[in-house]
């Protein structure tokens, strides 16, 4: 495997094995993602992915990050990008310098703006022709953008097995998804805690002629309250007989309840014949190492 494989090109061969990291705001958060990266590279991962602008953000340190992590890994690093974020003039110079960097992966994503850009941007739009015609707003667009670039770049999108939040109803959530992924290489799950979420979505979607591959996204729950609140922002449904034994737990006896629960995740979804599997880090490496220990099918 070279670190300038397209996704799509190993998906095709074998399942892959992923994480997400997401870029530290702190000299102590870098050293921290410093370590887990040297952790998890030794299990080694088809790629791994960094996330942008989580909570809206737009001082986040994506770029370099991904750009450092693909020049020390010998696997891909997919750089998540969002239309939130940029406008189509930063989008071409961020693909340049990626493509100059060697890094041809790319998540494209909607992303979520704050309310308050959300709104500037919405009047932005209402009164500028040129603004509308720089601006993106769906995750299509943006793969249409990446698409246009004169470099070929390995292209994900994201996919929400319990119907994305803003979608107008599950129908059009799955239309707009299979055009998405059809001019796409793949997709990575939001997280979810129920298979038959995943399998429904995988069903809808081929009933729509799109069987490109969906690599399941599993989120650890090392802490209850926090991805609580993730969940209840992306709409998926929490798992309350794991809740109800992880809240009263120690921190010791969580790690064994959450790690226990991802493995039997896992394992039940490559019988079901999953791509893959992409672990949300959080930037830790301890519960993914422990996970992996169980897994011997990737
Ligand atoms: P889209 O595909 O654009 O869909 C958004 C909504 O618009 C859906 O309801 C869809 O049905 C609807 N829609 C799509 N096309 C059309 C159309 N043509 N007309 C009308 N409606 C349409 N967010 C970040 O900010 N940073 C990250 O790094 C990040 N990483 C993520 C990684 C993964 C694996 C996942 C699953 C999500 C990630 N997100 C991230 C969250 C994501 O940006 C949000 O969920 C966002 O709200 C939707 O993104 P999307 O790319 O699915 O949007």
């Amino acid at each position: 495997m070279t670190s300038t494989a397209k996704i799509g090109d190993l998906l095709a061969k074998r399942r892959t094995l992923s994480f997400e990291f997401f870029p530290p705001a702190t000299s102590k958060g870098v050293e921290q993602l410093n370590r887990t990266l040297a952790d998890l590279s030794v299990l080694n991962p088809a790629f791994v992915s960094v996330t942008t602008g989580a909570g809206g953000s737009k001082t986040d340190t994506t770029r370099d990050v991904v750009i450092e992590m693909q020049q020390k890994s010998p696997f891909p690093v997919m750089a998540h990008l969002t239309c939130a974020q940029h406008n189509r003039k930063q989008i071409r110079a961020l693909l340049d310098s990626y493509s100059s960097s060697g890094v041809f992966n790319i998540l494209a994503l909607a992303g979520d703006p704050p309310e308050e850009a959300e709104a500037v941007a919405a009047l932005e739009r209402e009164e500028s022709d040129e603004a509308a015609s720089s601006t993106l707003r769906y995750a299509s667009e943006l793969v249409a953008e990446i698409r246009n670039h004169s470099v070929v770049f390995g292209i994900g999108v994201a996919a929400h097995p319990e119907v994305h939040p803003r979608s107008t109803s599950r129908q059009a959530d799955r239309r707009y998804l299979a055009e998405k992924l059809a001019a796409a290489d793949f997709a990575i799950t939001q997280f979810f805690f129920d298979k038959a979420h995943y399998l429904r979505l995988r069903e809808e979607l081929a009933a729509l002629g799109c069987y490109k591959p969906i690599i399941p996204g599993i989120m650890p729950v090392t802490s209850p309250d926090r991805i609580a609140h993730f969940a209840n922002m992306n709409g998926t449904e929490i798992d309350r007989q794991l809740w109800d034994r992880l809240e009263p737990a120690t921190t010791q006896d969580r790690h064994k309840i959450a790690t226990d629960y991802a493995i039997t995740q896992c394992q039940e979804l490559l019988a079901e014949s999953a791509p893959g599997i992409h672990l949300y880090s959080m930037n830790q490496s301890q519960i993914c190492v422990s996970i992996l220990k169980e897994i011997h099918t990737l």
